[in-house]
């Protein structure tokens, strides 16, 4: 039985808590897309982490962890993080790489910086992990997959390749330092050696898997808003954040993929640059970010302060429906306890019009909100484990967003631990 757990926006909605929880019951996590440039913030027993490239189902010793070919694979980062665990405690991971994921080199962490400054003021508010340089190049066919690093005389090749095509943009474009051949063979080398104990045909792991009946999860990283091809294009990221992928980049028949919790955060933020409809300002959105997530809304790779939003049930519909969600975990409600009256984006104003329909990106520039206003709570949720014991407010904002949305909400989240969830 495989599971995706996927975000309904801009990311940063949770699904690191979520994939953490149902990992308890499951025996495989998959990473099927992206790489290091976002963080799943998780807090259980053994402490608090900011994973970047591991699954979050890392911490249990029943399960097996898996970096799926779809991903952008930075060798030294993922080898760091395993370490970083094991230092703090947590049982050595099993864990299995695709010969099929490709390199995420420091060339393009190289690039990835190089053009965010010669964008400057219009850039696209990369993290700087070389995700759009790794993504373009795989496409270009001038990627490096995890099987060439076992083969001499293919792997010279392709760097010989790739030299010859960066180096006429690092000389002409960027003016910077050339990049060498065998100094790159040299990494590759010590990338071999790192990576070789890992190496897996996970495609025929997983079939051997999915016939053995085991529980599967793939968990996705960022949401519906960020995938390059149904989301805000071009502030995307650079490889599909949906579910559907989840077959591709982890090399499995999508008709396995029974079920799509997707997860969907109870207010909005977002990180980077983009149309964000919703979106407030000043002392409101200071005191939200300050209070939201846990120990507020600051992104877990950058550090950077997230933007902030009331909920914004015309993109959440819209992300879920292109996830293709048969259920949602409604995440961070707990923050809003404090506020008096909570407002809902129930529809956009596009040219004096109002539509509940996502619209395409350069429509989006010019919608506004138009909101209805729900009384708040007034009170802290956290502790509470059993849907009738919230407050009755709280239960009616918990519906109005599920009318809005029209995906049942099985779970609510309450808190960024293990066991604050309500299932309904
Ligand atoms: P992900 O990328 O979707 O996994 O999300 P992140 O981990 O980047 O961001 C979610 C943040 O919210 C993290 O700091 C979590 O610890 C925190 N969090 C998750 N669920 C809840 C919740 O229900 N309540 C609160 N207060 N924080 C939560």
């Amino acid at each position: 039985m495989v599971r995706a757990i996927v975000g309904a926006n801009w990311g940063d909605e949770g699904k690191g808590k979520i994939t953490d929880m149902l990992a308890k019951e499951s025996d495989i996590i998959i990473r099927f897309q992206g790489g290091s440039n976002a963080g799943h913030t998780i807090i259980n027993n053994y402490g608090k982490f900011a994973l970047h490239l591991l699954p979050s189902g890392v911490f249990y010793d029943h399960t097996t962890s898996i970096i799926g070919n779809g991903v952008a694979l930075n060798i030294p980062y993922l080898i760091n993080e395993v370490q970083s665990l094991v230092e703090r405690g947590v049982p050595k991971p099993k864990i299995l790489v695709s010969d099929r994921a490709q390199i995420l080199m420091p060339y393009h962490v190289l690039f990835d910086t190089y053009e965010e400054a010669r964008l400057a003021g219009k850039s696209f508010g990369s993290t700087k992990s070389g995700i759009a340089p790794f993504y373009s190049d795989k496409y270009a066919k001038i990627g490096i997959q995890v099987s060439e690093l076992f083969d001499d005389e293919v792997i010279r090749e392709k760097i010989e390749r790739v030299c010859e095509q960066k180096n006429i943009l690092l000389e002409h474009l960027y003016h910077k330092p050339l990049l060498d051949v065998e100094e790159l063979l040299e990494t590759c080398r010590q990338y071999r050696d790192m990576i070789a104990p890992y190496v897996c045909d996970v495609s025929a792991y997983l079939h051997q898997a999915i016939a053995e009946g085991k529980t599967i999860l793939l968990e996705g990283q960022l949401g519906s808003l960020k995938d390059p091809d149904h989301g805000i294009y071009p502030m995307v990221t650079s490889s599909s954040t949906l579910a559907a992928y989840g077959a591709i980049g982890a090399g499995i028949p999508p008709y396995e993929i029974k079920d799509i919790i997707t997860v969907v955060k109870a207010y909005s933020s977002a990180v980077g640059a983009g149309a964000f409809v919703s979106e407030i300002f000043g002392d409101e959105a200071d005191e939200l970010r300050r209070r939201g997530g846990d120990g507020g809304e600051f992104g877990a790779t950058t550090g950077r302060p997230r933007r902030m939003g009331w909920f914004d049930a015309v993109a959440t519909r819209y992300g879920c429906r292109i996830q293709g969600a048969t259920e949602v975990a409604f995440t961070v409600l707990d923050v809003l306890g404090y506020l008096d009256e909570i407002p809902v984006c129930v529809g956009y104003e596009v040219d004096g019009q109002v539509t509940k329909d996502f619209p395409t990106t350069v429509k989006l520039e010019k919608a506004k909100p138009v909101y209805t206003t729900l009384p708040g709570w007034k009170s802290d949720i956290r502790g509470i484990r059993k849907y009738e014991d919230l407050p009755e407010n709280c239960r009616k904002y918990i519906e109005f967003v599920e009318q809005e949305i029209g995906v049942k909400i099985t779970m609510v989240s309450n808190g960024p631990g293990r066991d604050d969830i309500i299932f309904r």
